[in-house]
């Protein structure tokens, strides 16, 4: 049958009405909200800081990310409310070569060159904690190895990098573009992958807290599912 020989309003019967009157209410009651709900999480409110994305070498996949928890696992937190959890693709479009692989360079995120997102000042680094085989992790030292980068207006942290691979220390001046380490599994996580967020300066007493604030890379508020196409 040609789709123009076909109704506008076909015939209805009464158990349709009823089987309408139930899909209603779930596109009122259930699917409005979430409709609401996941929107918000693509913009974020107040201050936010602009930085370069960070790693340059492949097809970047935002695992987590955006102002919603649907979208983002962070941010119920305040200070992470707004971090990222990025992951790479390889050729396949896969972030492994197989899914309990047993080998940590399967990821094809892992040891990838970590760079500075900004013209900044290291405040602390940390790297002294073990890359871990998943699904093991450490829920007490959570960022695992990390790098605190005060940028212009907020302190960036960059966390779970490879044991050993930091190649700059507290004090360091470094340059927006500068090699600074490699990704890693180290710290509470579940795979390799680069851990970021951003609060506002001089907030909180360890990298974990203060003020969380909004990341843009290019004016982008990238959120899950987002690809980057590093150069
Ligand atoms: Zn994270």
């Amino acid at each position: 049958m040609q789709a123009k020989s076909l109704p506008i309003y076909p015939a209805q019967k009464i158990s349709s009405y009823l089987s309408l009157g139930v899909s209603s209410f779930i596109a009122l009651f259930v699917l409005a909200p979430l409709a609401t709900y996941v929107p918000g999480g693509y913009s974020f409110s107040g201050e936010s800081v602009e930085l370069s994305f960070p790693l340059r070498n492949g097809v970047y996949y935002i695992a987590h990310g955006g102002n919603s928890p649907v979208l983002n696992h962070h941010n119920v937190d305040a200070t992470q409310k707004y971090a990222l959890d990025i992951t790479k693709l390889n050729r396949l479009g896969t972030r492994a070569t197989s899914l309990y692989t047993a080998s940590l360079t399967s990821y094809t995120i892992f040891e990838d060159t970590l760079y500075s997102p900004c013209n900044g000042t290291v405040s602390e680094a940390v790297d002294t904690f073990p890359d871990l085989m998943p699904p093991e992790s450490d829920r007490k030292h959570l960022a695992g190895n990390y790098i605190l980068v005060q940028c212009q207006g907020a302190d960036v942290v960059l966390a779970h990098l490879q044991k050993g691979s930091l190649v700059v220390q507290d004090g360091d001046n470094i340059q927006a573009g500068q090699a600074i380490a490699k990704i890693g599994n180290s710290g509470n996580t579940s795979e390799p992958h680069l851990h970021i967020h951003a609060r506002r300066e001089n907030t909180g007493t360890s990298s974990l807290d203060g003020e969380g604030i909004a990341i843009t890379f290019g004016e982008q508020f990238l959120v899950r599912s987002d690809l980057v196409f590093g150069q």
